[in-house]
């Protein structure tokens, strides 16, 4: 039974920022998906005097290591060397990895350089690639199976498909992930307050801005189920997904499902609407485009924002009337039957008293709305929001909030209900 999981990545640049360890979330999603987790992981450089010791010790503590980095044929490659002096054994030339390296490098001679990837720990089972000129390594020492896997990520996990997962037996661990949106955590942990969730079941917190995630973590996939329904019952429609459904693709989905087909105006989200929904394959369902007017200029020539609403001071591009110009511009621009307008200050600079940093006034022009108490009904939905954070987060929080109003606008349309509440916030 290999209980003890652990996942070693190795290299200066994990340590100096230059790099995300990704590597290293890939294994644990990987492992997640066989129904088991890692039980430690650690980041270390390129340095013999860390390696073998920490080597050693996960030999001592685990019953299998995936170890990423360090296989290529620099100077700086030092896994090989590293589990060797581990292990307390010399390297040997294996003729038959070589062999695999030559066939890898075709009618072409491979650098004398790539021997030392070929040079293993006496005791060691090449691990050949498809995909890479590295050779993987298996090793055990001290009853730790290691497997040594190279760090470039695309190489890392065909290794970690055909050789790693396959050896290990697969766990009753069950993972599924519910997301939401337009929603804090804590009123979201309110709504759940009344829920019991069925033994077995733990649930975790995660909030990867702007949604905010709840993961559910058991053996017995009936009574995940079980804590899945009661959850989505009590948090209603910031529920967007689960698993990889997050909010772009539900927008998408529930869009496809009415039929409308949408489209965006970004000022100080720059493009990140369309982003986001393009990330998604098959967006050109529903998705027509963005138009990214970041300056007054664009906002007038090609929204058709009038000028007087620009220039003055009393309203500006940031402004409720701006907001409902460049949705109503976009709509018709871009012949959707949906268009959200974003224009805000996302900062750092630019703010002022009266629209600080983090203000940013939305418009849709294309969603049902309800008459307003005068009977007249407005052809934009407009709200101003002050979102907190730095640039990155008030612009995420603002895309965020552009797609989830046109989600939920469409969920209520798909089931026939009461009538929508869109009113408009004038
Ligand atoms: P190569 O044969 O390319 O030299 P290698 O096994 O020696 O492969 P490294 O040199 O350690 O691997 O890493 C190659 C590249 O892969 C790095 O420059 C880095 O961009 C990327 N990489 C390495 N480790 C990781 C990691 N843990 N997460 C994400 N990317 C990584
Ligand atoms: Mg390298």
């Amino acid at each position: 039974m290999s209980g003890r999981i652990e996942v070693l990545t190795i290299g200066d640049e994990l340590l100096d920022g230059a790099v995300l360890d990704g590597n290293a979330a890939h294994i644990g999603a990987a492992l997640a998906g066989h129904g088991r987790a890692v039980t430690r992981g650690e980041r270390l450089p390129d340095r013999l005097d860390v390696l073998v010791p920490a080597l050693k010790a996960i030999a001592a503590r685990a019953d299998v290591c995936i170890c990423t980095g360090g296989l290529g044929p620099t100077d700086d490659d030092l896994t090989l060397a590293a589990l060797a002096a581990a292990a307390g054994v010399e390297r040997a030339f294996d003729p038959a990895a070589w062999a695999r390296v030559e066939q890898v490098y075709g009618a072409r001679t491979p650098p004398a350089r790539n021997r030392s990837q070929a040079t293993l720990p006496v005791g060691a089972r090449p691990l050949h690639t498809e995909v890479g000129t590295a050779p993987g390594v298996e090793i055990t020492i001290g009853g730790c199976r290691f497997f040594a896997l190279p760090g470039v990520p695309r190489e890392m996990r065909w290794f970690l498909t055909r050789y790693v997962l396959p050896a290990l037996e697969r766990g009753p661990r069950r993972v599924r992930l519910l997301r939401h949106v337009g929603v804090g955590e804590s009123t979201l942990a309110e709504r759940l307050d009344g829920v019991a969730l069925p033994a077995g079941v733990e649930i975790a917190w995660l909030t990867p801005l702007p949604e905010v995630h709840i993961k559910l973590i058991g053996d017995d996939p009936e009574a995940l189920d079980r804590a899945a329904a009661a959850i989505k019952a009590a948090t209603g429609p910031a529920f967007v997904g689960e698993g990889d459904i997050g909010l772009a693709a539900a927008t998408l989905r529930a869009c496809e499902a009415v039929g409308w087909r949408i489209g965006a105006a970004e000022s100080c989200t720059g493009g990140l609407v369309g982003a986001a929904l393009t990330d998604i394959s098959g967006a050109s369902a529903v998705f027509d485009g963005s138009i990214v007017s970041y300056a007054n200029a664009v906002k007038h020539r090609a929204l058709g924002v009038p000028r007087w609403i620009l220039d003055s001071p009393r309203y500006g591009a940031v402004s409720e009337e701006c907001a409902r110009a460049m949705a109503l511009g976009a709509r018709q621009a871009l012949a959707v039957d949906v268009a959200v307008a974003i224009t805000g200050i996302a900062g750092p600079g630019g703010g002022s008293p009266d629209k600080p940093v983090g203000t940013v006034w939305f418009a849709w022009a294309g969603l049902p709305t309800a008459p307003g108490p005068d009977g007249v009904v407005e052809p934009t939905v407009a709200e101003i929001r002050r979102f907190s954070g730095g640039r990155d987060a008030i612009r995420a929080r603002a895309v965020a909030h552009a797609l989830d109003r046109i989600r939920r606008a469409a969920l209520r349309r798909a089931t026939p209900g009461p009538a929508p509440t869109t009113g408009s916030s004038r």
